[in-house]
């Protein structure tokens, strides 16, 4: 392969990003038959006829302005360009000593806590996403909770160790890191939520938290809460919270994977106050921030717990920086240069380019909430207050409401997802791409008006 066949995949592969506009959001029933591992190389110009002739037509537009499905951001162009960066260069962010990545990795960490204005005490680390944060959440939750009896997990193990989890509305993510952390899915409290939300009832919480307390003296609380539910956007009452997580000692981690970007607009004092109190936070940079995947952060209060969590002794692994390494932070040992795709985003667009994208991608939900609110067809199941729109048919059953998310996903010019809202089929869109324009809105309610007059 020569440098210019690289380079001419490169402009190639340039060129048909701009089709991510016009090309079918979603592919149904792909197709790959299967061919035996070849015994000689094709070589990258075959590799290059395969990809562009049968894998390149068979991907979603998932990176475009209309897959609204889950909570998806796009990959803004110096993200991209960043995150090809962090591959030609190969480095592995495991320990310093060797590099600046470690440096730029707190850098950005710290940026990031800027940005959502918390306070300097958080730390932490980038993670392959939410999920992963979570499970970190988890672990150092369990740690924690050890700590309180005089049990060191990471070393002696989790029996033991009395333990007892809350949570209203955990997300699906929160319920595997549970599992894993042997807190079991299962054995999660269920929290009261309000009337019509996903937000926790706080005295709910209260009442379970004395409850537990007067029936096992003995045995650590731990509390989870959401800083922005999948489907309702709910935000869960954090300074009340962490003010009963304080009375009882309890850990409380927010999982803000998205809902944490409402205070670019709302400021610290919004729907996500008294995040500052949490001992740890799960927030996603490839959803909001437009990064590419895989792009999580991990940020606590207590980074010693954390190391607690994750430090192994090993001497082939000692390093020469004074700061703590991240393999002493995180599950993986060796890791990618993930930062600096959101180090390179922060940089471009800075806190206001940001601010402003999101807001662009709120009024668009808000567009689009406004006109099924005064549609004959639809009915729209909650007003929409950030970027995530929930409706339904005003006359339909949840079949009806499934096959009409059929029909949108056929037309292949939008992606949406099924939720549930209040025990009712549901279908959400939501608003996370940078790319995504006020003609795309308009684009999607004239097809849907069209499907509304075929009921
Ligand atoms: C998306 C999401 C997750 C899971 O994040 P991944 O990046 O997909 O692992 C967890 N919690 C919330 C609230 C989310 O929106």
């Amino acid at each position: 392969m020569t440098e210019q066949d690289l380079i001419a995949a490169l402009q190639q592969q340039l060129s048909q990003q701009a089709n991510v506009t016009t090309r079918p959001v979603t592919v149904a029933g792909s197709h790959y038959p299967y061919q035996p591992l070849p015994e000689l190389g094709q070589g990258f110009s075959g590799f290059c006829e395969a990809f562009n002739s049968t894998i390149a037509p068979q991907l979603s537009a998932s990176n475009g302005p209309r897959y609204w499905g889950f909570v998806t951001g796009g990959a803004n162009p110096v993200a991209t360009y960043a995150d090809w960066l962090v591959s030609s260069f190969n480095q592995n962010v495991s320990k310093g000593g060797d590099s600046i990545a470690s440096t730029i990795e707190r850098h950005t960490v710290r940026w990031l806590t800027e940005l959502f204005a918390l306070p300097s005490q958080f730390d932490g680390l980038f993670t392959t996403g939410a999920t992963s944060a979570n499970v970190l959440g988890a672990l150092t939750a369990r740690q924690f909770a050890g700590q309180q009896q005089g049990i060191n997990v990471a070393l002696q193990g989790f029996y033991g160790v009395a333990c007892q989890v809350f949570s209203a509305t955990p997300h699906a993510s929160m319920q595997k890191a549970l599992g894993f952390a042997g807190f079991g899915q299962q054995q999660c409290q269920q929290v009261a939520r309000l009337a019509g939300t996903e937000a926790m009832d706080v005295a709910d919480l209260a009442a379970q938290l004395a409850a537990h307390q007067r029936n096992n003296p003995a045995s650590t609380a731990i509390v989870i809460a959401s800083a922005g539910t999948v489907t309702g956007t709910d935000y869960d009452d954090l300074v009340a919270i962490a003010a009963l997580c304080h009375e009882y000692q309890t850990w409380l981690h927010v999982d803000a994977a998205f809902g944490i970007f409402e205070r670019l607009v709302f400021g610290a004092d919004g729907k996500t106050q008294g995040l500052e109190f949490a001992d740890s936070i799960t927030l996603d940079c490839h959803k909001w921030l437009n990064v590419p995947y895989d792009c999580g952060v991990f940020l606590t209060q207590h980074i010693d717990v954390l190391k607690a969590t994750c430090h192994v002794d090993a001497p082939y692994l000692a390093n020469d920086d004074d700061e703590i390494p991240f393999m002493s932070l995180g599950i993986e040992n060796s890791r990618r240069f993930r930062a600096l795709p959101a180090f390179a985003t922060l940089y471009t667009y800075g806190k206001a380019g940001i601010k402003t994208q999101i807001e662009k991608n709120m009024n668009q939900a808000k567009q689009l909430a406004d006109w099924l609110a005064q549609s004959q067809a639809y009915q729209l199941l909650k007003p929409c207050e950030l970027n995530v729109v929930v409706f339904a048919l005003k006359h339909g059953d949840d079949a009806q409401v499934r096959q009409l998310l059929a029909d949108i996903n056929a037309t292949q010019q939008v992606f949406m997802t099924p939720g549930r809202w209040q025990g009712r089929a549901a279908i959400r869109a939501a608003f996370s791409n940078w790319s995504t324009t006020d003609e795309d809105v308009a684009l999607v309610i004239k097809l849907l008006g069209e499907l509304a007059e075929r009921l």
